[in-house]
């Protein structure tokens, strides 16, 4: 450790301006953290679970100890430390009865192996579709500023649709849709949304694994167990009926049974002339009950009241949840623990907590919000923002943290997918003190900008990004950091083994938190209000609210 330590002293004071002034932040503490919130006893951090109660009650200990006011929903005029989350919880009761028939014989399914079904969310209580037709719409896109409707008016009620995951220039690499970069039209919230849209049944998503950028693995344990939603008012507006993944080999043979070329289909899907084709003699059925309940889950919310500008904030956000217990894996592993998505990052929140309060009072007020229910699609940031406790008009920027890397520090540093706005250029010259350079999104097609927390915010014009650790190591450079990416991604993501190291040294993280204190602070302690590119779909949102900050 003190060999560690002192390579990190050689490090900031070669770096042509030292940041005197953050604070430095202890690895060992940000290691003990991570381990207690990814120990078993936390069960995966599912929300509105036993883990959730644990979580929450840990946050709020070390907000209190660190000094912080709760920052929380408004109660007869004191602010709980929570804010109350009403979520929908729909989940299958027992195992789905699952098959397709192709001429009349019918093929059953199971659930997580070539088909990955997630509970009704439109409101259903019991699923009972009999011989429902497939039909293929292609990337399932309806985008008239693009001049692109896959749909081509065919008729989806009653039945199934068959769709491809990413938007349709994902493999030729250039087009309409931002070539290899995604669009939100590429995504699988995007995919289903449209799908309710047009009236259809269900929606069968075909894995692949390069366009999703995520293995079959991270499908079968995000879809087959609770599912959850912000309560709506009309459900089934955004969501079919039915909605799930299926593996492409069963989709290719699917195809081939009815007489088609999946790749050759695949192929046409890309141009504007693909129009939808029915899966001849092939019919879809799915008999199930669905037990759903709206339960509340909570964003734990600390504050600190700014000196000179109370009623402006800046905002870390982390979400606390994974994804509980769930389906074991081969050594029979239940708990999903979650320890660097997003033990990390809320370690890294509970840190910067008690360094701000140990600093000068900021001039604008900062917020500590640990949201709920990412796993579940965002849903903890998206109830903030839908309902935000601080007006977002009067909201500087959100600086969220998610899934940062426990090992060593790197050279470089990146955010989550790619985008526009002052607030990276000024994460961008912060990290220079640092001598840390900016490594765009290498995998834009991954559409990382729209699978984090901080995109709540964006779609309503407040300045977001969520910071990513580089993966150029000092000690080892590129070569040792993608490989502990690669590793990371192919055995730990979203899977039971995302479990807490004693090898960690957490070191990288504990220098990349005084850039982001570094970066808030001053964000805290200025009248800046950094804006999106002109160019960004989001700055008119942002306009929107231009006269709040006059
Ligand atoms: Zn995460």
């Amino acid at each position: 450790m003190k060999r560690l330590a002192l390579s990190l002293l050689a490090l900031s004071i070669s770096s042509a301006v030292l940041a005197a002034e953050a604070p430095s932040f202890d690895p060992h503490r940000l290691s003990a953290d991570v381990k207690t919130l990814s120990s078993d006893a936390f069960e995966g951090r599912g929300p509105a679970t036993a883990g959730e109660t644990k979580t929450v009650d840990y946050l709020i200990a070390q907000y209190k100890a660190a000094g912080l006011q709760p920052g929380g929903d408004l109660k007869n005029g004191k602010r709980a430390w929570t804010q109350a989350v009403p979520l929908l919880r729909a989940e299958i009761a027992g195992t789905p009865a699952l098959s397709v028939s192709v001429d009349g014989k019918p093929q059953a399914l199971t659930q997580g192996e070539q088909i990955a079904v997630r509970a009704a969310m439109d409101g259903s209580k019991q699923v009972a579709i009999k011989d429902a037709p497939l039909v293929f719409v292609g990337y399932g896109v309806k985008a008239p500023e693009r001049h692109w409707d896959d749909f081509k008016g065919v008729d989806l009620h009653g039945k199934i649709a068959v769709v491809l995951i990413n938007d349709p220039d994902f493999e030729t690499g250039q087009g309409d849709f931002g070539g290899k970069a995604m669009t939100y039209y590429g995504r699988w919230t995007y995919k289903y949304e449209e799908a309710a849209r047009q009236g259809a049944a269900g929606v069968l998503i075909v894995h692949e694994t390069e366009p999703a950028s995520y293995g079959w693995n991270t499908v079968k344990n995000s879809n087959t167990n609770a599912m959850f939603d912000i309560v709506r008012d009309k459900p089934a507006e955004t969501h079919p009926q039915v909605e799930a993944w299926i593996q492409r080999d069963f989709a290719v043979d699917l195809f081939k049974r009815a007489g088609l070329d999946f790749d050759a289909l695949k192929k046409q899907a890309q141009t504007r002339e693909f129009k939808p084709v029915t899966l001849k003699g092939e019919s879809f059925s799915a008999s199930y009950k669905v037990d759903s309940k709206v339960i509340t889950s909570h964003n734990v919310v600390g504050r600190i009241d700014g000196a000179k500008h109370p009623d402006e904030t800046v905002i870390y956000s982390a979400h606390w949840d994974h994804l509980g217990v769930g389906a074991p894996d081969a050594k029979g592993d239940k708990i999903y623990n979650g320890a660097v998505d997003n033990g990390t990052g809320t370690a890294a929140l509970i840190e910067l907590a008690r360094a701000f309060k140990s600093a000068p009072k900021p001039e604008r007020s900062i917020v500590f919000l640990n949201v709920t229910a990412e796993e579940k699609g965002l849903l903890g940031s998206e109830y903030y923002a839908a309902n935000p406790l601080y007006p977002l008009g009067k909201t500087v920027g959100v600086i969220n943290l998610d899934a940062l890397d426990p090992h060593g520090p790197a050279r470089n540093f990146t955010i989550s997918g790619s985008a526009r706005l002052d607030l990276l250029d000024d994460l961008i010259a912060t990290a220079k003190r640092w001598n840390l350079s900016y490594s765009p999104d290498p995998k834009p097609e991954a559409g990382h900008f729209f699978r984090s927390d901080h995109f709540s915010f964006a779609k309503r014009g407040v300045p977001a990004i969520s910071f990513g650790s580089g993966n150029d190591w000092v000690d080892g450079g590129l070569a040792a950091g993608k490989q502990a990416e690669d590793e990371y991604t192919d055995k730990h993501y979203h899977q039971p083994s995302d479990e807490w190291e004693a090898g960690w040294s957490f070191t990288g993280m504990a220098r990349d938190l005084q850039i982001l204190y570094t970066l808030g602070s001053e964000l805290a302690n200025s009248n800046q209000w950094p804006d999106w590119s002109k160019d960004s779909e989001f700055r008119a949102a942002r306009d929107k609210t231009a006269a709040d900050r006059k």
